[in-house]
């Protein structure tokens, strides 16, 4: 009967194991939980082949004696979730008890345990049974052993990418979780480089530089705000530092990494305009909040969480972070660089690896600048709320670029993308304006649109006339315009009204926010002076001054910068009249 038993044992797990190990990744995951559940202060993770030969995870934690080293082969052995009421509390790691026999039943599985320096225990399991037990390394923490992972269901190895591939999840759920802990230290390596390593000193500044190269360190802006529910806190990247995905926003609840695409959704609203459409900038957020008003649903793969309160969560976010970057002086400043831009893959493997051979062997020394402004101390008065330097104007070049100089750098202006923000911002307060100023036609003039287009017409009439503009139909492919808002352009008129028509059709859901944001980007860039003409230095001192009005003056409505600079630092470094 013991054997039937067994047998039944060993295939469950097995089932079991294609829910919860479903890659490396996942195997990692599991036993970092482990270790972090028993309390380690360090943890090390060494790879071979990615993982597929071996995986080694060694802590410092509590251990094991030699029955709790037995028991954790046992399916539903955790003692950590007792009841319903334990999973709103989400302060512990380990959800599921039957993650290490689904490892074992799986792979070739050694552990190591000890209480305390005096003596040590290991067991051998294969197949998911013990194969031996025997005195182990007298070595606070535990040892778990991994290989050949899959190897008695080749179907489901086939199943893995390719290590590379696998690689680059371990990376990144490593460095998340390190993270998320940074009062832990952890190492991870593959066949013996390392790609990973933090402090444990708790300084989040610390793993972030251990993750991301120096410049964009140096461009991480601190945040910190609260309400009546929720504190957050973190760092944030400038605009000029962004990467091609949101794997790079991390949001973390009560040591936990969380998922949730509306907080990041509101962290992105922060940088509307800020940034290129595609981009996305790097965010760690930590938010602190009652674990009572977190409501998790668990996944073995991720963790998603919505909050009770959670619009007050949102709107905090974005208006911690919108206010920030407007604090900021958001010139991109030109560096050369000794690496070609990193990261096109959005692989943080590869910049691991960069940045592995970026500095060798440095690991321990904190290079991280405190993310303060870098603004100079004493302005001058007439300088408050201004937000870019003094700009003494030198030429224009190619027709497009304006130059300027301070004392400290050289600054390229885009004069499109200039003009295009001001605009932009003058249409936004126009249009945002409670009762639009109107001018009504005496005589109505008409568009044509197509006859699909007369018909779509009517779910966007009201939506029209509260910008000002009153339409009516006059027949199957025409639309008679009785009066329009004040900004419109005088002799243009028609063309402003069709590209709201038009735009507002275009649109699946109207939103009307988003509807001004449109209408008035479009309408910038249609307006504002082209590149490859020149103009001329009256037009210059006002585009200036315009510009540094703006609420906004680093990026045009689509997110490119507007201005760039070389300090004269780099200039003397790059004419070699200093050393970098
Ligand atoms: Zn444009
Ligand atoms: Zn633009």
């Amino acid at each position: 009967m013991g054997k039937i038993r067994q047998l039944d044992e060993t295939l469950s797990n097995m089932i079991a194991a294609g829910e919860v190990v479903e890659n490396m990744a996942s195997v990692v995951k599991e036993l970092l939980e482990n270790a972090i559940d028993a309390s380690a202060k360090s943890v090390e993770v060494h790879l071979r082949e990615a993982g597929f030969r071996e995986i080694t995870v060694l802590d410092d934690g509590e251990g094991m004696d030699k029955d709790d080293l037995r028991m954790a082969f046992k399916r539903h052995a955790t003692s950590k979730i007792k009841t319903h009421h334990d999973l709103h509390h989400i302060g512990s790691l380990g959800f599921r008890g039957e993650a290490l026999p689904s490892i074992a039943s799986v792979a070739k599985v050694e552990v190591d345990a000890s209480l305390n320096e005096q003596s040590g225990d290991r067991i051998v399991v294969r197949n998911g049974d013990i194969v031996s037990e025997e005195k182990g390394e007298a070595r606070k923490g535990t040892k778990i052993l991994i290989k050949d992972l899959f190897y008695n269901t080749p179907a489901r190895l086939k199943h893995l990418k390719s290590a590379q591939r696998e690689l680059s999840f371990v990376v990144d759920y490593v460095n998340k979780i390190a993270l998320s802990h940074p009062h832990i230290a952890f190492t991870l390596t593959n066949n013996g480089k390392t790609l990973l390593k933090t402090q444990g000193d708790n300084d989040v500044l610390k793993v972030l530089h251990q993750i991301y190269p120096l410049d964009v360190i140096k461009n991480m802006l601190a945040f910190e705000n609260k309400n009546q529910y929720f504190k957050i806190k973190g760092y944030m990247s400038k605009p000029s530092h962004t990467r091609s995905s949101r794997q790079h926003m991390t949001l973390i609840t009560n040591r936990r990494i969380i998922h949730n695409n509306k907080l990041l959704n509101a962290a992105l609203s922060a940088y509307r305009t800020y940034l290129p459409v595609h981009k996305f900038p790097i965010l760690y957020l930590e938010i602190e909040v009652d674990p009572l008003l977190v409501d998790v649903n668990i996944h073995p793969q991720k963790l998603s969480v919505k909050f009770t309160e959670e619009a007050e969560l949102r709107k905090l976010i974005e208006s911690t972070l919108a206010s920030r970057l407007k604090s900021e002086d958001l010139i991109p400043m030109v560096e050369r660089r000794e690496q070609p831009a990193p990261e096109q893959s959005g692989f943080d493997f590869t910049q691991a690896k960069e940045r592995q051979s970026e500095r060798p062997s440095k690991v321990e020394e904190t290079p991280a600048p405190p993310p303060t402004p870098e603004k100079t101390q004493e302005e001058p008065a007439s300088k408050k709320n201004k937000r870019l330097p003094y700009l003494s104007y030198i030429g224009q070049s190619f027709g497009t670029y304006l130059l300027f100089q301070d004392e400290n750098a050289l600054y390229i202006v885009d004069q499109h993308a200039a003009a295009e923000r001001i605009r932009y911002e003058q249409y936004i307060a126009a249009m945002s304006r409670e009762t639009p100023t109107v001018r009504n036609l005496l005589t109505p003039f008409d568009l044509s649109l197509s006859n699909r287009e007369i018909l779509a017409h009517e779910s966007i009439k009201e939506t029209l006339l509260s910008f000002g503009l009153h339409t009516e139909v006059k027949d199957d492919t025409t639309l008679s315009i009785h009066s329009h808002p004040h900004w419109f352009k005088e002799g243009e008129e028609e063309e402003y009204a069709e590209r709201m028509v038009r735009l507002l059709l275009a649109e699946e859901e109207v939103s009307v926010s988003k509807m001004i944001d449109k209408v008035a980007a479009d309408l910038a860039c249609k307006h504002s002076v082209r590149a490859n003409k020149y103009i001329n230095k009256h037009e210059i001192d006002r585009l200036i001054e315009d510009l540094d009005r703006c609420e906004n003056p680093f990026t045009c409505p689509h997110g490119r910068p507007t201005i760039l600079s070389f300090s004269t630092h780099e200039l003397e470094t790059m004419f070699q009249r200093v050393q970098s």
